[in-house]
């Protein structure tokens, strides 16, 4: 079986732990848990006929994020960048971390999630910046862990990209 390594990258408490539960249990928790370290969960999924076994890496660490969330990519066949819509500045954290990725390991297959659209009321995040986001030719969708939207779309559409359609 196909086995691709995915990470998830992005800023502190933007959902990426939550994304990954939500993908791999279809539940959500509300309660508030800080990753430490890498945790690796694993899903099964059908592309194109072929079954394909993700490992998917969620990564903590904010503070040493250059050199861990680097030496953690390697060997990634893609990632999954994430960034709460509350919080516009977790989108520039996101340019910047794929910016670094590109840098560092070069072009690897990339989705944007803005996560907690839930909380449309209250984001930061505007449909202007991230339709200059596509217009650059980003893959971004709006999602949200808690309720569920888009996150079947958010991995299959990586895992697609990982196993090169
Ligand atoms: P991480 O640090 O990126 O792994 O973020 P977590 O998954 O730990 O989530 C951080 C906080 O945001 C937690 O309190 C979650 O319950 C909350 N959270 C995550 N995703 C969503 C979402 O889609 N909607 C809402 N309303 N809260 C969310
Ligand atoms: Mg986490």
């Amino acid at each position: 079986m196909l086995q691709k390594k995915v990470c998830l990258l992005g800023a502190f408490a933007v959902g990426k732990t939550s994304l990954v539960a939500r993908f791999v249990t279809s539940m959500f928790d509300d309660k508030y848990l800080t990753t430490m370290g890498v945790k690796v969960d694993k899903k099964v999924v059908n592309v194109d006929d072929k079954e394909v076994n993700l490992l998917l890496w969620d990564i903590a660490g904010e503070d040493e994020f250059q050199k861990v969330q680097l030496a953690y990519l390697r060997g990634s066949a893609g990632y999954i960048l994430v960034c709460d819509g509350t919080r516009a500045v977790t989108i520039d954290q996101a340019k910047d971390i794929r910016q670094r990725v590109e840098t560092n390991i070069g072009k690897i297959p990339v989705v944007l999630v803005v996560n907690k659209a839930d909380l449309a009321h209250e984001w930061e995040v505007t449909d202007a910046t991230i339709d200059a986001l596509r217009a650059e030719g980003w893959t971004v969708f709006k999602g949200s862990a808690k309720t569920g939207e888009s996150v079947e779309d958010v991995f299959m559409t990586l895992a697609k990209l990982t196993v090169g359609g």
